[in-house]
């Protein structure tokens, strides 16, 4: 290859900018000429601001990632709120029955299981980290046409400027416009779910602790906010999160203290709601030459577990790696075999998570009376089932 490798990343959320900030990280990014597209606005991160509406729960192998390129320290300095236990039950049992898994950070001798942190301060300090190096960040600016050349791609922003790319990456989320542009197809299971989401303030303290009770309709997460507040991911049923739109701030809190049996008390509302209709969706196939797709314009998934970001985040320090390996190997990074090893390295893993959650949310969301006495007794036998448990938990971890 003549010249450096020009590198187009489409998408400037969470997965897009860990992919440009390791590729301009790394010992061959003289190697590399990077460019990232967003449509949206930069985003700013300012801890003046209410804490956005928009958080996740990362897991400790994610920090980790942000930490090798140098972008922890501030976030974990900012506004994260670390949590040390998980409580999942049923609705029809109790938080503290034997049938509720419970999880502690020190029965696996970790300081937390993972972090809550807003999705816009992870992009800051990215960002901060991509503004110290010669990525060029393009942001506001929306593709209109993806053209296959030889070897490369034509890519055609709405304002009428065209890049060429040795290696067009898609990142812009479930509804990739590089998918659909490169013919990729997704198989989709939709839940006829939408998570709703908002913040309150619990009557008791949420122990830094993540809570999941899963209900008829969906589960419903309620993640520990560092300023004491709790942020809820309810999926539902689209009719009920339009309810809980429309409802009044009373009505609200009243709703979601019945969902979550009162495990905090009283729940007041204290933030801006939001609602997101949930589908699974997989790509069936992650690359093409000189093209690979990473994050949720791969794979969507139930934000039950909280895995969506983590799974985009392993995808893009694996992309990075196999960029790397095939720079010091001599062999062009957009060529099929290089881009494969990614998919083999990926597309399977993302491919079990999809379908546990999936499967998961099912299992839970069923009146079937036999169905229900065997999730319970699953439940028993996995909180006794030692090395299966600690093997699952690891995995959820980002440690195992
Ligand atoms: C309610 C809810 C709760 C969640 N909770 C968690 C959690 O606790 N933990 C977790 O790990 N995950 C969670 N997730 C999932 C997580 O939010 C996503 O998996 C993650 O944000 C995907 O990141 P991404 O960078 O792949 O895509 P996105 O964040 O969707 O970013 C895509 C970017 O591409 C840009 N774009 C789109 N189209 C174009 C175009 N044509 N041209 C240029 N730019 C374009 C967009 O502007 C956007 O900036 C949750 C999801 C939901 C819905």
């Amino acid at each position: 290859m003549k010249g450096p490798c020009r590198v187009v990343v489409v998408g400037g959320g969470v997965t897009g900018l860990m992919l440009a900030t390791l590729l301009a990280k790394s010992p061959q990014s003289a190697a590399l000429e990077i460019t990232v597209l967003d449509a949206a606005s930069r985003p700013v991160f300012s801890a003046d601001d209410e804490v956005a509406l928009r958080v996740s729960a990362i897991s400790t192998g994610t920090a980790a990632l942000f930490d090798s390129v140098g972008a922890w320290e501030y976030t974990a300095a900012t506004r994260v709120s670390p949590y040390s236990s998980m409580r999942v039950w049923d609705e029809s049992d109790t938080p503290d029955s034997s049938g509720a898994l419970q999880f502690g950070a020190d029965e696996f001798a970790i300081e937390q299981l993972g972090f809550i942190v807003e999705n816009v301060l992870l992009q800051d300090v990215l960002l901060y980290q991509l503004d110290r190096t010669d990525a060029v960040l393009k942001f506001d600016s929306p593709l209109r046409a993806l053209r296959r050349k030889a070897r490369c791609y034509d890519v055609e922003l709405q304002s009428g400027e065209t890049l060429t790319a040795d290696l067009i990456v898609g990142a812009d989320g479930a509804r990739s416009f590089v998918r659909s542009a490169a013919g990729i197809e997704a198989r989709e299971w939709p839940y006829e779910q939408t998570a709703f989401v908002t913040h309150l303030r619990p009557e008791k303290p949420h122990e830094a602790t993540a809570w999941q009770r899963f209900l008829r309709d969906g589960p419903l997460g309620i993640l520990p906010l560092n300023d004491g507040r709790v942020s809820v991911v309810w999926s539902t049923t689209p009719a009920r999160a339009q309810e809980a739109l429309a409802a009044s701030d009373d009505e609200l809190g009243a709703s979601l203290g019945d969902a979550s049996d009162y495990v905090l008390g009283r729940l007041d509302v204290a933030g801006p709601r939001g609602a997101f209709p949930l589908c699974a969706r997989h790509a069936t196939q992650y690359v093409l030459p000189n093209l690979a797709l990473i994050g949720d314009a791969a794979h969507a998934i139930h934000p039950l577990a909280g895995q969506g970001a983590n799974l985009g985040l392993q995808d893009a320090a694996e992309l990075a790696a196999r960029i790397t390996e095939a720079l010091e190997e001599g062999l062009h990074p957009g060529d099929r075999p290089v881009l494969r090893r990614y998919e083999r390295a990926r597309k399977g893993a993302n491919a079990t998570m999809l379908h546990f959650m999936t499967g998961l949310n099912s299992l839970f969301a069923t009146d079937s009376k036999l169905v229900g006495e065997l999730r319970s007794v699953g439940m028993r036998a996995f909180n006794r089932s030692g090395p299966i448990r600690e093997r699952a938990v690891k995995v959820a971890l980002g440690v195992g």
